[in-house]
C-alpha cells in the first residue's frame, strides 16, 4: 500500500526524511571531495559519517517525545522557550565536544583517527537538530507529531532548497568542520 510505504520508507518522527538530511549534507559538502578525506594518517568518509550520525540520532531518539528538542520540536506541556533552551544547549554541547575531540587529535596521540571521527559524529548530531529546525513541520518548535502521515506530507524533500537550510548548515557548521579537518595541518 502506498500509505504504508510512505510511513515505512521515511523517518516520520525525525522529520526531514533521512534522505532529506542526506541531501542537505551532500549539497553542503562536495561528494568528490568529502567522501575520502585524508586527515592526519586517517582516511575518513566525512559525508558518510555525518549521515550515519544523523540517521542514528533519529533511531535513538525518534520514538521518544522526551527528545523532541533534538529535532527542534517541543513535547506536550512544554513551552516553546523551554524546548528552544534544550535545543540550544544540545547544539552547544555537541559543538563543544567536537572541538574538544579535535583538540585532542591535534595533540597527536594514538587515538587521533578515533578522535576525529568522534568529532565529526558529534557535529552530525548537532547538524541534524539544526537542519530539522528548518523543516516546515518543525519551524518555531512545533508540537511533536501525533499524526505522522500529515507531518511527512508537509516536508517533502523537494521543499529543502526553498528553506535556506543548506546555506545555513554550511554557514554554521562549515567552520566547525574545517577546524576538525585541520587537526594535522599546523
Ligand atoms: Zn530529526
Amino acid at each position: 500500500m502506498v500509505e504504508n510505504n510512505v510511513v515505512n520508507s521515511v523517518d516520520f518522527l525525525g522529520l526531514w526524511h533521512a534522505s532529506g538530511h542526506h541531501q542537505i549534507f551532500e549539497s553542503w559538502l562536495d561528494p568528490a571531495k568529502y567522501r575520502d578525506v585524508k586527515i592526519c594518517c586517517c582516511k575518513i568518509d566525512v559525508i558518510g559519517l555525518l549521515e550515519r550520525s544523523s540517521d542514528e540520532l533519529d533511531k535513538r531518539t525518534g520514538l521518544g517525545v522526551r527528545y523532541a528538542y533534538m529535532h527542534a520540536m517541543r513535547r506536550p506541556f512544554q513551552s516553546k522557550a523551554a524546548a528552544k533552551a534544550l535545543y540550544d544547549n544540545f547544539l552547544g554541547r555537541m559543538v563543544n565536544f567536537a572541538r574538544w575531540e579535535a583538540d585532542a587529535a591535534r595533540k597527536g596521540d594514538a587515538f587521533q583517527c578515533m578522535e576525529i571521527e568522534e568529532a565529526i559524529w558529534a557535529l552530525g548530531e548537532a547538524a541534524h537538530a539544526f537542519e530539522d529546525s528548518y523543516s516546515p513541520a518543525h519551524t518555531g518548535f512545533q508540537l511533536w507529531p501525533t499524526e505522522p502521515i500529515k507531518h511527512v506530507l508537509r516536508e517533502p524533500d523537494s521543499a529543502i532548497s526553498g528553506t535556506g537550510v543548506i546555506e545555513a548548515t554550511k554557514g554554521k557548521f562549515g567552520p566547525e568542520l574545517d577546524y576538525i579537518l585541520n587537526a594535522c595541518s599546523h
